[in-house]
C-alpha cells in the first residue's frame, strides 16, 4: 500500500531529535510525520533523563534524612515502597509526554504514525506494511544499551539502566559495570535507596581527571565502592553474579547492571536497501551513501542539496555544518524538548522556505554526555545551509 499523503519530510523517531525536528520543519512551512515503533517520547522521556532524574531525586531525599547531622531534628529513612516509587515515576513519564510530546506534537500539527520503519529503497520507507514516499527522510533512531562482550555475560540474567528502573524488587547489593554517565547516576541512585553498590571501571572516563577525583571521593564517602579496574568475565552463581578483574579481584553481588556505552539503532532500518551506510568514526553516528540520487535533491521549488556525502567530523576549529533544522538545537540538549511548551500561534507560515533540502539526514545521540551537544546532527551534505 503507497501512501497518498505527500510529507516533505519524514522522521524516523519521537525523541527528543525527531520532535526538534518536527517542530522546526512545520515552522517552516513543511509537513511532516514522525514515525515511532515504540511508545512517544524516545530514551529521555521514558528510558532516560526523566525516570533517572526523578528516581535520583527521590533516593537523594532518602540519603539526606539518613545523614542528617541534627539529632534533634530527627529524621527517619525507613525501607523503599520500590513499587510505588516505580508507579510515581511512570506517572511523571505518561503525564510528560502527554504535555510535552503529544501535546506539542498536536500544537505543531504533525502526526505520528506507530510502526516499525524500514527503508525498501532510497525513496520509500515501509511502516507496518504501508510504503511511504518523501523527497526527505530524517534518521532519528537514538540508541540502545551496548552489552560488552564479556564471557559468560550471555548466562547472567543482567540489568541495564533501562530495566533496573523498572525493577520492583529492592536487590540487597549490586555490581555495576562501567563508571560513564549512566553507570554513575545508576549507582547513586540506587546506593541512595540502601542497595550496596560496587563500581566496576575507569571512573568518569569521559571527565577531567581533576573532576573525575573529585566526583569519586564523593562516591566513596557516600558508601559506594569503586574499583578501577576491567572486568574480564562475569558469572551465574547460586543467587549471585561475579564479576571478575584483570586485576584479579572477584566481586559479587545480588544483581549486575551493565552500563557500558550505547550503540546506535540503526540495525534493522534497511539501510543497505536505501543505500546508506552507518559508520561510526569519533564515536559519532553518521550516514555515508553510495548512491548518488540519496544526496541532493530536494521537494519542489528548492534548490538541491550538492551531492557531497562527506562526514567526516569538522576539524577542530571549525565550524559544525548546519543541518536544515540545527537553528533550535538547543531544544535537545537536555535530550528531550520537556521545556518545550506548544506554540502560542499557528505554527505554519504560509509559504515554504527556501532553504536547501537535506535528502537524508541523521540526528543522533552521541556519546554520553557529549563533548559539545546531546544531540548528534549529521548532514550527507555537510554544505546544505
Ligand atoms: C539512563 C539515561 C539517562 C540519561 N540522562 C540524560 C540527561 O540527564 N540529560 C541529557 O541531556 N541526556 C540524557 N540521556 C541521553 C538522552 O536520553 C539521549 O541523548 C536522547 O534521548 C537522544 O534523543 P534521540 O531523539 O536522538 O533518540 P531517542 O530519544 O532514543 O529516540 C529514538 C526513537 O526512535 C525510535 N525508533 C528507533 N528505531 C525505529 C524504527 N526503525 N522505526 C520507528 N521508530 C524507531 C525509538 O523507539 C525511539 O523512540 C540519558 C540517557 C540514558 C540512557
Amino acid at each position: 500500500m503507497t501512501n497518498e499523503q505527500r510529507w516533505d519530510l519524514i522522521v524516523i523517531g519521537t525523541g527528543g531529535a525527531a520532535m526538534a525536528a518536527g517542530i522546526e520543519a512545520r515552522d517552516r512551512g513543511r509537513t511532516v510525520l514522525l514515525v515511532e515503533h515504540d511508545v512517544l517520547g524516545g530514551t529521555c522521556l521514558n528510558v532516560g533523563c526523566v525516570p533517572s532524574k526523578r528516581l535520583l531525586a527521590a533516593s537523594g531525599h532518602r540519603h539526606a534524612a539518613a545523614t542528617n547531622p541534627f539529632p534533634a531534628a530527627p529524621t527517619s529513612a525507613a525501607g523503599v515502597d520500590l513499587p510505588a516509587l516505580i508507579a510515581q515515576k511512570q506517572d511523571l513519564i505518561d503525564a510528560l509526554r502527554e504535555a510535552k510530546y503529544q501535546a506539542v506534537a498536536d500544537a505543531h500539527d504533525f502526526p505520528i504514525r506507530y510502526g516499525h520503519a524500514r527503508f525498501t529503497d532510497e525513496n520509500t520507507l515501509d511502516v507496518a506494511g504501508e510504503q511511504l514516499t518523501a523527497p526527505a527522510f530524517l534518521v532519528a533512531t537514538g540508541s540502545t544499551p551496548a552489552i560488552p562482550d564479556l564471557p559468560g555475560i550471555e548466562t547472567v540474567p543482567f540489568l541495564t539502566s533501562t530495566t533496573a528502573m523498572q525493577q520492583t524488587e529492592l536487590p540487597e547489593s549490586l555490581v555495576v559495570l562501567g563508571a560513564g554517565p549512566v553507570g554513575l547516576e545508576q549507582s547513586q541512585l540506587w546506593s541512595q535507596l540502601g542497595v550496596r553498590v560496587t563500581i566496576v571501571g575507569r571512573f568518569a572516563p569521559h571527565n577531567e581527571p581533576e573532576l573525575a577525583a573529585v566526583l569519586k571521593d564523593v562516591f566513596t564517602t557516600g558508601g559506594i565502592t569503586v574499583v578501577e579496574q576491567h572486568a574480564t568475565a562475569v558469572a551465574d552463581t547460586p543467587g549471585a553474579v561475579t564479576v571478575t578483574t584483570d586485576g584479579g579481584q572477584t566481586i559479587t553481588a545480588q544483581r549486575l547492571l551493565v552500563a557500558t556505552g550505547r550503540r546506535p539503532n540503526t540495525n534493522d532500518l534497511g539501510l543497505d536497501a536505501a543505500g546508506l551506510r552507518p559508520t561510526t568514526a569519533d564515536s559519532w553516528l553518521s550516514m555515508t551513501t553510495s548512491a548518488p540520487a540519496t544526496s541532493g535533491s530536494g521537494p519542489p521549488g528548492t534548490s538541491p542539496a550538492p551531492r557531497s556525502t562527506s562526514t567526516s567530523p569538522p576539524r577542530p576549529g571549525t565550524s559544525r555544518p548546519r543541518t536544515p533544522w540545527a537553528n533550535r538545537r538547543q531544544w535537545t540538549t537536555a535530550g528531550c524538548p520537556a521545556s518545550r511548551s506548544p506554540p502560542r500561534s499557528s505554527p505554519a507560515p504560509a509559504s515554504p522556505s527556501s532553504r536547501p533540502w537535506t535528502r537524508v539526514t541523521a540526528a543522533t545521540a552521541g556519546p554520553f554526555p557529549p563533548t559539545t551537544s546531546p544531540a548528534r546532527w549529521r548532514t550527507t551534505t555537510p554544505a546544505a545551509r
